[in-house]
């Protein structure tokens, strides 16, 4: 263990049950080693509820952080080791424009349910909860979708275009049920040359992560890997996805290696080969995990910036900061944050909690 290391966990045990790290599957493993929980953005929102510390620490970006913060009790704080670890997919959809959209959807008669993807501002998320609608993650986006529509009125995805057709194609839609809008710097492009009709509107973001999986680089991996799986996480682009074996969340996907390993310890003959199209930390932990089994490789390089700002060094800091008292925890105005907990509150309420 390196002093830095020391230092965390030396001030892991002063705080005690007063703290709890939480870190995102994206995290590298020096930070993941000193997490209490770790998760996809769904299964460590079902946790904050449940955590009594009075400082969870969240490792990830700042979307997560602000999500985290809407379910804490009164009394907790969130913190994040780096503010400013951002999301470029949720930079993508700001609150004002997404406000500007939806009523002027409404203003022409096409009123919609919008569904923000949980990788959006706490702002987005507000205006998403005014507006009558949820919050969804790439776990429960199929399940979230089927409520939106269930509300009676056609649906505003955002900002994932890509998760947004993934998920409708699970629920059995094609190209003819969709659209991807046309945006202007302050609403609608050309609202009139727009099939705004369309059961499933989707805002034009998209993870620049995941984003730049190929259809030929699926063409390539399956020549040099002559019967391997490919299971991707379904921010990829639909035409790629529909080429993988499977697509899923991060747990979804941890949980799929797992079981691929052991069918590859108990079969015969060659070595089986996983390719995982999702951030290069969590398909590298899986790689390291699974060896003895089986080879995982990775679909591409494919590194969030963003996640990776947050290391032992920020850790430590913000560590050192919260045991003097003088960290500065996410703050989440009342304004914004009521009618964004609706939105987060309506997804777990749709996917039993
Ligand atoms: S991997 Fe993509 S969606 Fe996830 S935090 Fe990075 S930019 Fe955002």
């Amino acid at each position: 263990m390196n002093d830095i290391s020391a230092r965390i966990e030396a001030l892991r045990e002063k705080l005690g049950r007063d703290l709890c790290i939480l870190g995102h599957h994206y995290q590298k493993d020096s930070i993941v080693a000193h997490c209490d929980h770790t998760g996809d953005s769904l299964e460590l929102s079902r946790r904050v509820p449940e955590i009594a510390a009075r400082h969870i620490v969240f490792c990830g970006v700042f979307f997560m952080g602000e999500s985290a913060a809407l379910l804490t009790r009164p009394g907790q704080n969130v913190y994040l080791p780096r503010e400013d670890a951002d999301c470029m997919m949720s930079l993508m959809a700001s609150a004002c424009h997404a406000r500007a959209v939806l009523k002027e959807l409404a203003e022409l008669g096409r009123g919609v349910t919008p569904l923000a993807y949980v990788n959006t501002s706490v702002g987005l998320k507000a205006v998403v909860g005014t507006f009558g609608g949820a919050v969804c993650t790439s776990a429960n986006a199929k399940t979230l979708l089927k409520w939106a529509f269930d509300r009676g009125r056609g649906v505003l995805f955002l900002p994932d275009r890509h998760l947004g057709r993934n998920a409708a194609r699970a629920l059995g839609m094609d190209e003819n049920d969709w659209h991807v809008l046309r945006l202007s710097g302050d609403g609608l492009l050309d609202p009139a040359t727009q099939p705004l009709d369309r059961p499933l509107l989707l805002w034009p973001g998209c993870c620049p992560i995941h984003g730049q999986f190929t259809q030929a680089r699926v063409a390539s991996l399956r020549r040099e890997h002559k019967n391997c799986r490919i299971i991707a996480h379904p921010e990829c682009p639909p035409e790629v996805a529909a080429l993988c074996d499977d697509t899923g969340s991060t747990a979804y996907i941890i949980k799929d290696a797992a079981a691929f390993a052991e069918a590859a310890r108990n079969a015969a003959g060659p070595r089986r080969t996983l390719v995982v199209g999702t951030e290069c930390n969590l398909v590298d932990r899986l790689t390291a995990r699974h060896r003895a089994d089986c080879d995982i490789i990775p679909f591409a390089p494919a590194f969030c910036p963003d996640m990776g700002l947050v290391d032992e060094t920020a850790l430590l800091a913000l560590l050192e900061k919260i045991a003097a008292g003088s960290a500065r925890p996410v703050n989440v105005p009342e304004a914004e944050g009521a009618p964004a907990r609706l939105a987060l509150t309506r997804m777990l309420d749709a996917c039993g909690k």
